[in-house]
């Protein structure tokens, strides 16, 4: 099976549509969505709906799905994220707001080989950004790859005999990793919609579970048109500035 492996779309249809017309001509069976389909960008409704009509094989919610969709307040958020989930609630339809209400938390196992998480298989709401973020995440982990979001970094890092080792960053258009018996793995596949590791271009993977691998993917999208949207629903500059940079 070919999974297309989507994270942190953050209301950005313009890099959405772009990934799945990339991912398209890739070829894949099914998606995988790790949560985090709203917040920050300005079409929230259209990229529920775009996911929804992917018929995803597993989803799991993020944190700022669970606060538009009201099940979670906002205490945990800064000024800036907080402006961009309330006006992403009054901005939803009643269809997507139960949508995004009622996604399950992660983490969820795909088989026998691989789990899915938004922040991390210990939390949902944890973030792996260092190496003893990545240990006790493994150490949790119920399976050997565990794919993972919520950093907007895409990389994959790997357990070999107790040492934690960085196999790739998501640098050229295609990455792969050719998964290695008896090793753990954490993978990200980035995010479409606000990637945040200096490369503006939208990042996704596919994973394929009959072969043990997974490619991760940067593509370019229309940047100017989605920083548009932003400023024309009224949200921060600052929203529309950091796609511009990959921040
Ligand atoms: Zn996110």
């Amino acid at each position: 099976m070919r999974y297309l492996v989507l994270s942190d779309i953050h209301a950005n249809i313009e890099a959405l549509d772009t990934v799945l017309a990339a991912a398209a001509t890739t070829g894949y069976d099914r998606v995988i969505v790790l949560g985090d389909l709203v917040g920050y960008g300005g079409n929230p409704d259209a990229v529920v709906e775009r996911v929804r009509s992917l018929n995803p094989s597993a989803i799991v919610r993020g944190n700022h799905d669970k606060v538009a969709s009201g099940i979670e307040d906002s205490s945990g958020f800064n000024a800036v994220a907080r402006r961009a989930a309330l006006w992403t609630r009054q901005a939803l339809s009643r269809e997507s707001l139960q949508y995004l209400a009622e996604l399950p938390a992660g983490p969820l196992t795909i088989d026998d080989s691989v789990l899915i998480c938004h922040g991390s298989p210990q939390d949902e709401d944890l973030y792996i950004f260092n190496d003893r973020d990545a240990l006790r995440a493994l150490a949790t982990a119920s399976r050997p790859v565990s794919l993972f979001g919520h950093t907007h970094l895409p990389l994959v890092v790997r357990l070999v005999e107790g040492t934690l080792e960085l196999v790739v960053r998501a640098t050229e258009a295609e990455n792969r990793v050719d998964f290695e018996p008896g090793v753990n793995y954490l993978v990200n596949p980035g995010s479409v919609g606000q990637p945040r590791d200096g490369d503006p271009r939208a990042g996704f993977a596919i994973l394929d579970t009959g072969n043990h691998s997974v490619v991760l993917c940067r593509v370019a999208y229309a940047v100017s048109i989605a920083q548009s949207r932003i400023l024309e629903a009224g949200l921060p500059a600052s929203l529309a500035h950091r796609l511009s940079v990959g921040r």
